[in-house]
């Protein structure tokens, strides 16, 4: 599929909107084993991407996924900044000089290990990664494919509820120790609300070259 970054703007006022809806949940996780920012903090860099949307635009993907990285990490506060941070700029260092449309289940993959790296975390740690490690496997095993829509948001559905039974040993959650068990993680949540968010925009997308 061939999308252009000329769809960024509607890309982010979907992830705006679906993040909205799931307001008083995102900050109810983060206030259950957490500090109840999240919320604060997503909202924060949604706010700075709107005010970017159009500059976004006119980007090609590399340097958007660049631009957006780094206006995350200047902006949002909190482990989620940072870390939502690294994704986008690795997307963009990962897409240099790289077909987008081709490459980008390898440099999505790529963005989550160096998320990974960030956070020194692995899956199974209750974190935004169990959502994003399962999701960039099923890029990759089914990349192109009509049907993959909705294989990628069961997939991050499934990646967020299973946070719920996990132990936290990143993060502030891990503090709890045991007690963080019952809940689902708030950067799990936001994950997948973002990434549904995105596939239901793109999928009503006719396609556009560019
Ligand atoms: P903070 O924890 O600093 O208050 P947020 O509340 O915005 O920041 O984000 C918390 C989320 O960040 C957690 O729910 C978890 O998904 C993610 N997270 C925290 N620490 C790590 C880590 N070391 N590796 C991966 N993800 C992490
Ligand atoms: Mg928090």
């Amino acid at each position: 599929m061939v999308v252009a970054s000329a769809i960024l703007p509607e890309l982010i006022s979907a992830v705006s909107a679906a993040i909205e809806d799931h307001a008083d949940e995102l900050t109810q996780l983060d206030q259950a084993i957490g500090d109840g920012d999240h919320l604060h903090n997503i909202q924060r860099g949604i706010h700075e991407l709107l005010k970017e949307s159009d500059a976004l635009s006119r980007l090609d993907w590399q340097e958007a996924y660049l631009k957006i990285g780094t206006k995350i990490l200047s902006s949002v506060g909190g482990a989620s900044g940072s870390l939502y941070g690294t994704l986008f700029v690795t997307m963009g260092k990962a897409a240099q000089d790289k077909d987008v449309s081709d490459n980008f289940p390898a440099i999505f993959l790529s963005a989550v290990e160096a998320v990974g790296r960030r956070g020194k975390a692995g899956q199974g740690e209750k974190t935004m990664l169990d959502v994003l490690f399962p999701v960039a496997e099923v890029l990759r095993s089914s990349s192109g494919k009509l049907d993959s829509y909705e294989k990628i948001k069961a997939t991050a559905i499934a990646g967020a509820e299973a946070t719920r039974d996990m132990m936290a040993t990143k993060g502030r959650a891990s503090f709890l120790g045991e007690r963080s068990r019952g809940h689902i993680d708030a950067g799990a949540k936001s994950s997948q609300i973002m990434i549904c968010a995105i596939v239901d925009a793109l999928r009503v997308q006719p396609e556009r070259t560019g």
